[in-house]
């Protein structure tokens, strides 16, 4: 059975881009006769705003979506805490005392997922007065892993290759797990088959499938879809002044209407659907 899910951050309202991927996750899953799942991913304690998830319950309800609902991330921390434990017992883990500043001094690379970090704290004692974070030991979980694959519905099968990325945060200081730990381990407990996501995202799926690997999980199939652009070629972004879809509800915006204009590829003035994929190939 097809099981997609739509994961939204409770940080931010949600724009016209989250419309297209919800619906895009929810569609798939219907025409395949299968499941269709909202999951909160509330773990960025700082930024996080419970409320919001009210919002995009009352958004996906507008846009005239139907959805089953799995436990947000802030209830499952546990199995964050569990799965770092595996990694650190199998060699793959190590704290990182690093800040921002110093990893930024050390003139690193940029990757697409940001800054590459320069590995000064591998294999070094770490100060235990200070906060640590983990990161992953990309070398180590390469050799343990050996060659992985990974198919997208769109760009067809993949080299599973995370160097671009070098040894990634897996839990933060500020919460018990990254986005790509928290997010991996979901979608293998939620049973989905089927990620779909931007294509902004895209090269995130390599360090995805190395981490399913390293904790056995199921691996799925991916769907990373066009994105929305504003008329700068810019992401879609609410600070960018697109109206969220709560100011689109409040204003007494047809959301039926809207999701169908979406589903067409009709995209509203202003706003573009990049060919697919957004600079992965
Ligand atoms: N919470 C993530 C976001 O809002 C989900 C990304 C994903 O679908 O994997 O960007
Ligand atoms: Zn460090």
């Amino acid at each position: 059975m097809t099981t997609t899910r739509f994961a939204p951050s409770p940080n931010g309202p949600l724009h016209l881009g989250h419309a297209y991927s919800a619906i895009v996750a929810h569609d798939l899953a219907k025409e395949a006769g299968g499941r269709f799942l909202l999951r909160i991913e509330d773990i960025d304690g700082a930024r996080s705003r419970p409320e919001l998830a009210d919002e995009f319950r009352r958004d996906l309800e507008w846009l005239g979506l139907e959805w089953d609902e799995v436990p947000a991330q802030s209830t499952r921390l546990d199995s964050y805490h569990a799965a770092a434990e595996r990694l650190r017992e199998m060699g793959v883990l190590y704290p990182c005392t690093c800040t921002r500043a110093e990893i930024e001094a050390l003139a690193p690379r940029l990757s697409p997922g940001g800054m590459i970090y320069p590995g000064s704290c591998k294999g070094s004692h770490h100060d235990l007065t200070r906060p640590a974070a983990m990161r992953l030991d990309l070398e180590s979980a390469l050799a343990l892993a050996g060659e992985l694959e990974w198919e997208d519905d769109n760009a067809g099968i993949q080299r599973a290759d995370p160097r671009e990325f070098g040894d990634v945060v897996l839990v933060r200081k500020d919460a018990p797990a990254s986005y790509h730990l928290a997010a991996t381990l979901d979608d293998g407990a939620d049973g989905v088959t089927l990620v779909t996501r931007g294509a902004d995202l895209f090269s995130m799926t390599h360090i995805h499938r190395l981490l399913q690997q390293l904790l056995g999980l199921p691996v799925p199939r991916w769907h990373h879809h066009a994105l929305l652009l504003d008329d700068t070629g810019e992401k879609l972004a609410k600070r960018r002044g697109s109206p969220s879809l709560s100011d689109r509800r409040a204003a007494g915006d047809d959301g039926k209407k809207l999701a169908q204009s979406l589903r067409m590829g009709q995209m509203p003035c202003g706003i573009t659907l990049s060919g697919f994929p957004h600079g992965v190939l």
